[in-house]
């Protein structure tokens, strides 16, 4: 099908497609958002992915933006219906990462080439406010050149602000979806559409660059719900915009409901980033979780960044929001192949299979630090030959949005 002609309202313009209306006008009506949607096949996928690469080859280049992810905490208060780390999964080992183990994350990030670090985790009670900004203070005085990005769920907005006067630089929030009754039955009741959608108002107004974004084929999705969400997109204006697909985790209440589409997922960050042509759009690791080639395949529908993990592998598995999250078993997340890859370099590097020896285990530590150490950089290598073998490249940089800053609003 591919040049889906549209209505009345420009039948003017004569032959303009739907994408060339999007690209004009960088949003549609809700009804066209839908037709686009329903129409979905190879033609208009290309058609759509054509014009997002162009776009984010405009304002980016061919450079590929990596962040460091640390997720220092998968203690949870809410109990959000799909995700693994949900407060009443009793079957979860539960972690904390100190202070020290998550500058040293970022230590071994700084030295790699990451200069954003990631601090995301589940709404723990134990990292409040004074703890989250000491935490920055922290990573801000060690590397004053990095970023730093918050993922920490809901709070006030003066939480939010303390916060940014501590250096945060952005915040992640995925609204994940925009239609109220949809959340409603993705979340329990104590959990509410109107606080999600303050907080990432709250968060813009403050001055962060904001992140908000949804999983592509959560249950109950429709098509007319992805239409609601990609007007939140155009009036939210974030900086930043996470989606990938739902992927079930069977101790969930949705543990039996089929994975989101990896052909939707793509489809969805080609009309994104044509939407919003200067956006920060990661192919995420749900991405590469269902499909090996996810990161490649991400970037040629217009994303241009990645968040490879720099959680130390003693607790990474315990993160598992999801069945067969990539890069839970070692290395670091620069994908499933580089993951596989680093593990075979590493092999018997972990030290909890190290021989007992006096003084054991100050060495035991050093070899867990130096196989970390060494998987992570064999892993960053592997994903910039991934890129490099579709024409991109890792860079060290900050990988700020390139949008001009606008008033406050
Ligand atoms: N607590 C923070 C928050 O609420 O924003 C950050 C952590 S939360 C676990 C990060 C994101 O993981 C969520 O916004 C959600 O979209 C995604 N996620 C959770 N469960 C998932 C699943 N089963 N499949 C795909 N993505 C999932």
């Amino acid at each position: 099908m591919g040049r889906v002609k549209i209505g009345m309202d420009i039948s003017m313009k004569g032959q303009e497609t739907i994408v060339e209306k999007l690209e004009r006008e960088r949003v549609l009506s809700r009804s066209d958002y839908i037709t686009l949607l329903q129409n979905r096949d190879e033609a208009l996928a290309k058609e759509l992915s054509g014009r997002a690469v162009n776009l984010r080859e405009q304002y980016y280049g061919k450079d590929v933006y990596i962040r460091g992810l640390i997720e220092f905490t998968n203690y949870c208060k809410n109990d959000c219906f799909y995700c693994g780390i949900r407060a009443s999964n009793s079957k979860v080992r539960r972690y904390r990462l100190s202070s020290e183990e998550i500058l040293a994350c970022c230590k071994r990030g700084y030295a790699l080439g990451f200069r954003t670090f990631v601090l995301q985790g589940g709404e723990d009670p134990y990292f409040g406010e004074d703890e989250i900004s000491r935490l920055v203070e922290a990573i801000k005085r060690e590397h004053p050149d990095c970023a730093v990005t918050l993922s920490v769920g809901e709070h006030p907005r003066a939480v939010y602000r303390r916060w940014f006067e501590a250096g945060a630089d952005r915040y992640l929030l995925r609204h994940e979806t925009a239609d109220d009754a949809h959340y409603r039955m993705l979340h329990p009741v104590s959990c509410s559409p109107e606080n999600r959608k303050r907080c990432l108002w709250d968060l813009k107004e403050i001055g962060y660059q904001v992140g908000c974004g949804f999983m592509v084929g959560s249950p109950r999705q429709t098509e007319e719900y992805l239409a609601e969400d990609l007007l939140f997109l155009h009036k939210l204006q974030p900086e930043m915009v996470g989606i990938g697909p739902f992927i079930p985790q069977y101790d969930t209440p949705f543990g039996g409901e089929p994975a989101g589409s990896i052909g939707l997922t793509l489809f969805l960050l080609g009309i994104i980033r044509i939407m919003l042509p200067d956006v920060l759009l990661p192919a995420t690791t749900a991405l590469n979780t269902l499909d090996s080639r996810g990161m490649e395949k991400g970037m040629l529908a217009g994303a241009n960044v990645c968040m490879p993990n720099l959680t130390p592998d003693r607790v990474r598995g315990q993160y598992a929001l999801y069945e067969g999250k990539d890069g839970v078993k070692g290395g670091d997340a620069g994908g499933r192949g580089a993951v596989w890859e680093s593990e075979a370099r590493i092999a018997g590097g972990d030290a909890e299979e190290c021989t007992p020896v006096p003084g054991g285990e100050v060495r035991a530590e050093s070899v867990r630090k130096e196989s970390a150490a060494t998987g992570q950089r064999e892993a960053l290598g592997a994903l910039r030959r991934r890129m490099e073998a579709i024409g991109y490249r890792v860079v060290t940089d900050r990988g700020d949005c390139k949008r001009k800053k606008t008033d406050p609003i």
